[in-house]
């Protein structure tokens, strides 16, 4: 365990620079949100306090800054030890306040920096949580003060365009997107397009969203704010709306909701083995029975999810079936998943699920000749094909909001037009 000191300094030469060096971790005049204010008056005002504590009193005093990087298996207490600080000034760090907490969560290669005085007792802890928030531990009369202090985070506005070759991942990447956004991309889409079954190569799409920076770096992609995606020839456009409630959704440029009552598909990047036939021969009985579902093959312990939100409303076995999982969907929709190797943890008959929420995973209980999903939808107790069905579509919005609705999408939508001419022109 090798502990770099950074910065020995004097007191009794520079008290100021001193101050200054022990929160150098915290550029504090990049703060700029609304509480930016109080946290420069924060910090400042501890920078006095720590300068009238120490200078005065020990002329011959000296602070020093002992940096160390969080490896895995580590937490503070195994820190404190390495660092030999006291582990009744880590006691008092943690329950300092409901903040404290959060040092007792340590992310492997985040920054601990510990400030001690000549006595080598604690003064100041700070440690990097993420690229932009910092917990910052100060030495107060008999505890810590501990405080989370949060620099400005960047938003800048970035666009891409690919055409389909080999798959949406591998064609995302190559045009610079992160896997975060691709994944945004296909989860905006996934009521419209079939991302496992209908991509076709010479698809393409162009996305504008945000890019992440602090102090001048980026670091992480945001939001996706507006996308275009055409699929063997059909145009879907989608933009980012937060309505009254502070819900975010995605639109077509009219208004209308993207997100329809069922998903498409019960399960990420499904393949179809076997479709809805009212007369086909059954794999191993040998018999002529109708198949009222839609099999997905898929490797045992793949997550199943419900399709829409509602109750459950039968958990267990059902003989040929296997583990399966029933859900009512309101008085007219319900839906059945059959062959599953085991249930989500938590849910029983009764319970409530979300669109998208992990129900079971993909096994071969009952009658199955390998692992797959059986997946069945019935509209008002009539069995129906899931893939060609028409599902419906949630509710449109009244005039107030589609006015609120346009102002705030025309930008995102003239950036995407933008995008698009951008990189026509770089094609020519
Ligand atoms: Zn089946």
């Amino acid at each position: 365990m090798k502990n770099r000191i950074l910065k020995t300094v004097l007191l009794s030469a520079c008290t100021v620079v001193a101050a200054s060096a022990s929160y150098g971790l915290i550029p504090y005049k990049s703060f700029q949100d609304p509480k930016d204010l109080e946290r420069e008056q924060l910090i400042s005002s501890k920078v006095n306090q720590y300068t009238n504590y120490v200078a005065p009193a020990q002329p011959a005093a000296f602070s020093e800054d002992m940096e160390h990087t969080v490896k895995s298996g580590e937490n503070l207490s195994t820190i404190f030890s390495d660092l030999n600080l006291s582990r009744e000034d880590l006691h008092k760090i943690i329950h300092a306040n409901a903040t404290g907490k959060q040092f007792a969560d340590m992310t492997p290669g985040q920054d601990v920096v510990a400030t001690v005085n000549a006595e080598g007792e604690l003064e100041q802890l700070t440690y990097a949580k993420t690229p932009f928030e910092t917990l910052v531990a100060t030495r107060h009369d008999d505890g810590f003060d501990v405080k989370l202090l949060s620099k400005k985070i960047d938003y800048q506005v970035s666009s891409a365009k690919a055409t389909i070759q080999s798959s949406l991942f591998e064609d995302g990447v190559k045009a610079g997107l992160s896997e975060k956004i691709i994944l945004k991309l296909a989860d905006i889409f996934a009521w419209d397009i079939d991302f496992a079954l209908n991509l076709r190569e010479g698809d393409e799409f162009t996305v504008v969203y945000e890019k992440l920076f602090v102090d001048g770096k980026e670091f992480d992609t945001g939001d996706i704010l507006s996308v275009e995606f055409i699929n063997q020839g059909k145009t879907y456009t989608a933009v980012r709306f937060e309505d009254n409630q502070g819900h975010t959704g995605y639109y077509s440029p009219e208004g209308n909701s993207l997100r329809k009552a069922f998903l498409q598909n019960p399960m990420d990047f499904a393949k179809i083995s076997s479709h809805f036939n009212l007369h086909r021969k059954h794999p191993i009985l040998n018999t002529i029975r109708a198949h009222k579902g839609v099999d997905y093959s898929a490797s045992i312990g793949t997550p199943v999810k419900t399709t829409g939100d509602g109750k459950i409303v039968f958990h267990g076995i059902k003989s040929g079936y296997g583990n399966v999982v029933e859900i009512e969907h309101g008085q007219k929709y319900s839906t059945l998943y059959a062959h599953l190797s085991g249930f989500k943890s938590g849910q029983k008959v009764g319970s409530k699920v979300k669109q998208g929420d992990v129900i079971g995973y993909v096994g071969k209980t009952g009658l199955a000749t390998g692992p797959h999903l059986h997946y069945e939808f019935r509209i008002a107790g009539q069995h129906v094909n899931p893939v060609t069905a028409k599902l419906p579509r949630s509710l449109p919005m009244d005039n107030a909001v589609l006015a609120k609705f346009k102002t705030q999408t025309q930008p995102l939508m003239a950036a995407l037009q933008k995008a698009k001419g951008d990189a026509l022109l770089a094609k020519n």
